[in-house]
């Protein structure tokens, strides 16, 4: 292996212990109201997860368990009471919903300001004019690893994988922001391994085990891999680790990439919320 190891684990403890520090000097504490429909028992770890997490930086957290069978109507009846809520700063609904209930109403329905996870349309134009305070977490966190690896973005060509509104295309607009040359390549583009070789900076968010190979990559390029996949009993970004690590400069590896950033992102966009509403 050549690669640095871009370590998430570590920028991720570093950022939640930033928010904590941040918090103890407020003399409130940010509040979270994380609201989960059903039972997914995936979705069940990751709100306690973001619960613990929250809680440990000084955020009070709490989770609103509806069930399954809750209408979109009385949905939209707790985010309006959540808006109202003075002493709730961040509102994140756990995706994916029931299919009975329209998830863009529901994201529509949340207060700007309040929407931690940065889904809302109003959210989205102000990333791509450049006035987000709110950007999704996943993204940020993308953000924040390049920036802890030293990588300098001004006049490099950046190639994104994927161009969904979670990922893709977020990371496209921080980084065009950032001054990168970016290309989004998705699954209709002709050669993505010819695309993929072009970039000094490679961030792959596509879904798809190990897609990625080692002669997709650039000498020296910086690889970032947000692709969560199981493999047999394993779990394996979207790049085929050993493989893109005998090339490139830096990687995060996958567990302990950006994952563990994406839910300390969440903790400072609520502490940003916050800190936007009441000072
Ligand atoms: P998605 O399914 O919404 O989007 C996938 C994108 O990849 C699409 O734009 C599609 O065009 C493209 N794509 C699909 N197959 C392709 C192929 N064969 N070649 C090229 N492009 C292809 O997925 P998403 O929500 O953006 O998530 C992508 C991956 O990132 C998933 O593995 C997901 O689990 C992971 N993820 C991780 C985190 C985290 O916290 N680390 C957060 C969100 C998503």
């Amino acid at each position: 292996m050549t690669a640095t190891l871009i370590d998430g684990k570590q920028v991720a403890a570093a950022l939640r212990e930033s928010v904590a520090v941040r918090t103890a000097g407020l003399p409130y504490r940010p509040g979270l109201a994380v609201v989960l429909v059903g039972e997914d028992p995936a979705s069940s770890v990751y709100v306690r997860n973001k619960d613990r997490a929250a809680n440990a930086a000084g955020i009070a957290a709490r989770t609103l368990r509806l069930p399954a069978e809750t209408t979109e109507a009385a949905l939209l009846a707790t985010i309006a009471a959540l808006n109202a809520d003075a002493e709730v700063d961040g509102i994140l609904v756990q995706l994916p919903l029931p299919a009975h209930i329209r998830s863009r109403a529901v994201i529509e329905a949340i207060d700007p300001d309040k929407d931690v996870d940065g889904f809302h349309p109003i959210n989205v134009g102000r990333l791509y004019d450049g006035t987000a305070a709110l950007v999704p977490c996943t993204p940020l966190g993308v953000m924040k690893l390049l920036a802890h690896a030293g990588v300098a973005l001004r006049g490099k060509r950046a190639v994104v994988l994927g161009r969904s509104a979670i990922v893709g295309k977020p990371v496209a607009a921080l980084l065009t922001a950032a001054d990168a040359t970016v290309t989004v390549a998705h699954s209709r583009t002709a050669d993505l391994a010819a695309e993929c070789r072009r970039a000094d900076i490679l961030v792959a968010a596509v879904g798809r085990a190990e897609l990625v190979r080692g002669d997709w990559i650039a000498p020296g390029a910086v690889v970032i891999d947000v692709g969560i996949n199981r493999l047999g009993d394993r779990l394996v970004g979207d790049v085929a680790f050993d493989e893109a690590a005998a090339v490139a400069g830096a990687i995060t590896p996958v567990p302990g990439g950006v994952g563990p950033m994406t839910i300390a992102c969440l903790l400072e966009n609520t502490l940003t919320a916050a800190v936007a509403r009441r000072g």
